[in-house]
């Protein structure tokens, strides 16, 4: 049990395990009340939030995403979780590292400067979940992944495919798996992406389960598809909120009715713990959007729920 005083651990923390008590609804927010730092020693996984969203292709607003999401978590730091039964951070150290900074103004200075402060995480052995922002943000985050696991293995939660034409210079959140297979470091024969509901052509080599699939076929089926899929891969899960239906994620910039319920993305994801887990983003929470913090709660639980699933893989080492 930490020594720390009670209360604003994200400030007061004296180590990266363990949890002392916080008013909920109150003090310094963190994700998941961890430590801030820009000190990772030690830290098995570092969250930190990438404020960007130059990229969209309709509503603006998921640079607020991060924050959203940090205030949201608060209640999932009370109690150990469900339905895990475990407290994650008993082993697992976890550092909130604070925001990437971005010159929004000199948009060709955005991908360098995300894959940077991706590299130097990476670098240092910690787990990267990032909290975004919009969804082109995890093309830089992938490029810096691969240069140390070699191409990915990417399980993409999305309404949209994000595999359309490549226009040349333009960052675009619609486009950027496209470059990343086009690229080679996103290995698209063991990549995966589930709730699509939106036309493309050319899938560019990545398996689809649609949500239709998923609402037909249930989420039983949706997990053994994934983990053949993926096999022993290095795993990058990336999470647009937008896979859920808009019922239960209205604050996002690209909504598409006939989506996943929250239920059955968590019961996918934590099907998953299985497989070699690099790293994760959730992006595309757009907190202007939002109503009673439905979608930023999601988000929020969402990256909590990968964090156990990191934990648990900890416990058996
Ligand atoms: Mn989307
Ligand atoms: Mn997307």
């Amino acid at each position: 049990m930490s020594t720390a005083p009670k209360g604003d651990q994200a400030i007061q923390a004296t180590q990266l395990t363990g949890r002392v008590p916080e008013m909920t609804y109150a003090g310094v927010l963190s994700f998941l009340r961890r430590k801030y730092s820009k000190d990772i020693a030690g830290a098995d996984v570092v969250v930190s939030g990438v404020p960007y969203d130059g990229s969209v292709s309709h509503r603006s607003g998921c640079r607020l995403g991060p924050q959203a999401i940090r205030a949201a978590s608060v209640q999932l730091a009370e109690l150990k979780a469900f339905p895990f039964g475990t407290d994650p951070f008993e082993q697992l150290g976890v550092v909130d590292f604070g925001d990437c900074y971005l010159t929004p103004q000199q948009q060709s200075s955005i991908p360098a400067a995300i894959e940077e402060h991706a590299r130097n995480i990476i670098a240092q052995n910690a787990k990267m979940l990032t909290l975004g922002g919009d969804h082109f943000i995890s093309y830089p985050l992938i490029k810096a992944h691969a240069e140390k696991y070699g191409p990915v293995a990417l399980i993409q939660f999305d309404a949209h495919s994000d595999t359309w034409d490549v226009t040349p210079d333009h960052l675009d959140h619609g486009t950027m798996f496209t470059r990343g297979v086009d690229d080679g470091v996103i290995d698209a024969k063991h990549s995966i992406q589930i709730g699509i509901r939106t036309h493309n052509d050319d899938p560019h080599g990545i398996e689809i389960l649609t949500a239709p699939w998923v609402h037909r076929n249930g989420v039983d089926d949706a997990i053994t598809s994934i983990l053949q899929r993926v096999g022993d891969r290095p795993a990058y899960i990336s999470f647009d909120i937008d896979c859920l239906d808009p019922a239960f994620a209205p604050g996002t910039g690209t909504p598409v009715v006939g989506g996943l319920a929250t239920w059955q993305a968590l019961e996918i994801l934590r099907g998953l713990g299985s497989l070699n887990l690099i790293g994760m983003d959730v992006v595309e929470v757009s907190p202007a959007y939002d109503h009673s913090e439905i979608t930023a709660i999601a988000a929020a639980t969402v990256a909590h729920d990968w964090l156990c699933l990191m934990a648990h893989k900890k416990a058996l080492e």
